[in-house]
């Protein structure tokens, strides 16, 4: 044992007869950028971090699930608190792990946070042949072109949801390989997968997590079992189910590759969920058997910080937590292509961290996109005002956050299940507006009156997400039932239009989740993380059904394309750009002034009517045309209006002048 790390385990022990919060500052942090293994067919080098450790053995195995390894061996104390070792023969095709003893007690062998391949169920590191990991034309593969992030339209997508019912068409249901499929059609053949989201227009994917995670037994994938994924167990290697053969480690890496290149060909770009928030489970987890304790915030008593509600809490604000976090997100760049990351309960994490990672993500390419929920999912051990909170990010630089204000006025709070907003009639016109300005600052905008903000927080409409509905509680079908059971459909489709279209007329970044387009539910399960594919599928037989719908949203989508004045870059902008006009109560109305955007239409007149009856407005001076009138789009214009406008119930209208 080198003399340097012998003087660092006494530091430890003497550290930690105080506290282990205190003596994880102690740990060095190791900067080079070879954890795992450097694999040559000569030799394999081994290094793994693990700063409190009294001795670290280094197994081979030559399955994946095999316990018994054909080789081990000790490791060595390196820089760092690294150790290291060097296997002098050819390992390609073999697994390993490390294995810690630390406290005179053997912790489990685990493949260490730093694998990049992996067997079935991820258990295991594997050593594999990279080549084989590159789908045809994978070096020419290029970010699509995007000039601001308010020129997004986010598609928020799972695997199985996607392409898991035989409505899909798919050859390859709920695989990475769905996503990406070309050719594919309903039962009444209209367009599915890939050459539906063309259709439709998006412009990003947003798969939920699709890093290896741990509630789904890859070696039962017959079972059709379906989780969201949100249980973290390897953050660097792709999740074995969603490929065709998890046995292979090369087939989950070929195949992400491959849906992300035939994605990028599309003109897609594609966003990441990262949940680096949390793991699956506490002392068996990956993070905590490469250094018991240091990745997660304890407290001295030993209980665990929960923040996000799952058990436990990363501890970000430590240095090989955080330089952990920018060196994942850049290997997701620099292997996967990834061209954004949209971080899961970013509020756990702390602000440092995250413009650390958007600093590491400019000097790839500073149009790499990261999003995030500016909340955690309980209280966290550290101070408030260090946590990437919605609340806090004027200090998050270039960072998006979730606007919870815009989807809990429209359809209600989120958590009163019978509650409603705007869409209902119930009223939050004023946070309606805060939607409309992208949660920037406006003259016009009483913030005293916003239920879950009391500041503008977005430091431009680039910095905020807009949406009515996404994976986690009920959809926007399913909350306007669970208020109102008796809801006809024909009352619903008018909601939800009305809904997608304050979302898309608003300045920020639109989203949407996955099949609302085609007016999906989820049977009205609210948390779907665990249900069924009955549950969580969307039907495509749907596009069929509400073909006027389907029409109405990929309509609104080209409009909100077609014209700047909808997507301002600048908080500046907006608050010159648009004026509010006095109206009566579930009335939105404002005008926009398209001149100031480069917009083709000078002016823009927008309301949004949460009435169930219809209302007549003033309009302001001139003759106006409307791009979109009671549930209908019409992208060259119709009809005439001047001096007022009857505005129909549950619904919105688009004027403009030339
Ligand atoms: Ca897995």
């Amino acid at each position: 044992m080198k003399l340097k790390n012998l003087s660092f385990l006494v530091l430890i022990a003497l550290a930690s007869c105080g506290s282990p919060t205190a003596s994880y500052n102690e740990y060095p942090e190791y900067t080079g950028s070879d954890l795992g293994v450097t694999y040559a067919p000569a030799q394999s080098f081994f290094r793994t971090w693990s700063p409190a450790a009294e001795e670290v053995q280094l197994a081979i195995y030559d399955a994946p699930l095999q316990t018994e390894p054909v080789a081990s061996y000790s490791m060595q104390p390196d820089v760092q608190g690294t150790w290291v070792y060097t296997v002098t023969e050819d390992l390609i095709g073999k697994y390993y792990t490390f294995q810690i003893k630390q406290d005179g007690k053997w912790y489990d062998p685990a493949p260490g946070i730093w694998a990049k391949a992996v067997g079935v169920n991820g258990e295991r590191a594997a050593i594999i042949d990279w080549s084989a990991t590159n789908p045809e034309g994978w070096d020419a593969d290029s970010r699509p072109v995007m000039n601001a992030f308010t020129d997004a339209v986010i598609y928020e997508v799972h695997m199985r949801d996607f392409t898991v019912s035989p409505t899909s068409g798919s050859h390859y249901p709920g695989k990475f390989l769905g996503l990406s499929e070309r050719g594919t059609h309903s039962p009444e053949g209209l367009s599915t997968g890939l050459d539906h989201l063309l259709d439709l227009g998006i412009t990003h994917v947003q798969i939920l997590p699709s890093y290896d995670y741990g509630s789904i037994d890859e070696t039962r994938l017959a079972d059709n079992k379906y989780n969201w994924g949100y249980d973290p167990k390897n953050y660097n290697v792709p999740e074995g189910g969603y490929s065709t053969d998890p046995y292979n480690p090369v087939s989950r890496i070929l195949e992400m590759k491959t849906m992300i290149r035939q994605l990028h060909q599309a003109g897609i770009r594609v966003i990441m969920d990262v949940v680096y928030n949390h793991t699956f489970v506490n002392e068996g987890s990956h993070l905590y058997l490469q250094s018991p304790g240091y990745f997660y915030r304890i407290k001295d008593d030993g209980t665990w910080g929960n923040g996000s509600g799952c058990g436990n809490e990363t501890a970000s604000e430590r240095a090989m937590m955080r330089r952990y976090m920018v060196e994942s997100v850049k290997y997701w760049v620099n292997e996967y292509h990834i061209d954004g990351f949209r971080f899961d309960l970013m509020g756990i994490h702390d602000i440092e961290t995250m413009n650390a990672v958007r600093a590491a993500l400019d000097e790839i390419d500073p149009s790499i996109s990261i999003h995030g929920e500016g909340w955690a999912a309980g209280p966290c051990l550290i101070p408030e005002e260090t946590q990437a909170l919605k609340k806090n990010a004027p200090e998050l630089r270039n960072i998006a956050v979730f606007s919870d204000d815009i989807r809990d006025a429209l359809r209600g709070n989120w958590a009163e299940g019978n509650l409603g907003g705007f869409l209902t009639g119930n009223g939050c016109e004023e946070i309606v507006k805060f939607g409309v300005v992208g949660a920037t600052a406006h003259p016009q905008i009483d913030f005293a009156q916003l239920a879950h903000s009391s500041a503008a927080y977005a430091a431009s409409p680039s910095c905020v997400i807009n949406y009515v509905s996404c994976h986690d509680d009920p959809c926007v079908v399913d909350k306007l039932l669970a208020i109102n059971p008796d809801f006809t459909n024909e009352e619903l489709q008018r909601m939800a239009k009305l809904a997608q279209t304050v979302v898309f007329t608003a300045q920020g970044v639109p989203f949407i989740y996955a099949g609302e387009e085609v007016l999906r539910d989820k049977k009205g399960v609210h948390n779907s993380f665990q249900s069924p594919d009955s549950v969580n599928e969307i039907n495509w037989s749907n596009k069929a059904i509400y073909a006027d719908y389907y029409a109405y949203i990929r309509n609104l989508i080209a409009l909100r394309k077609a014209h700047p004045a909808f997507r301002m870059g600048n908080a500046g902008d907006v608050a010159k750009a648009v004026s509010f006009l006095p109206v009566q109560a579930n009335l939105v109305a404002y005008t926009l002034n398209g001149t100031l955007a480069n917009d083709t239409w000078s002016n823009i007149f927008v309301a949004y009517n949460g009435n169930t009856h219809d209302v007549t407005v003033d309009l302001p001076e001139g003759g106006w045309t409307a791009a979109c009138y009671d549930g209908s789009i019409y992208p060259d214009g119709k009809g005439c209006y001047s001096k007022q406008i009857t505005i129909p119930q549950v619904s919105a209208v688009v004027l403009f002048h030339k």
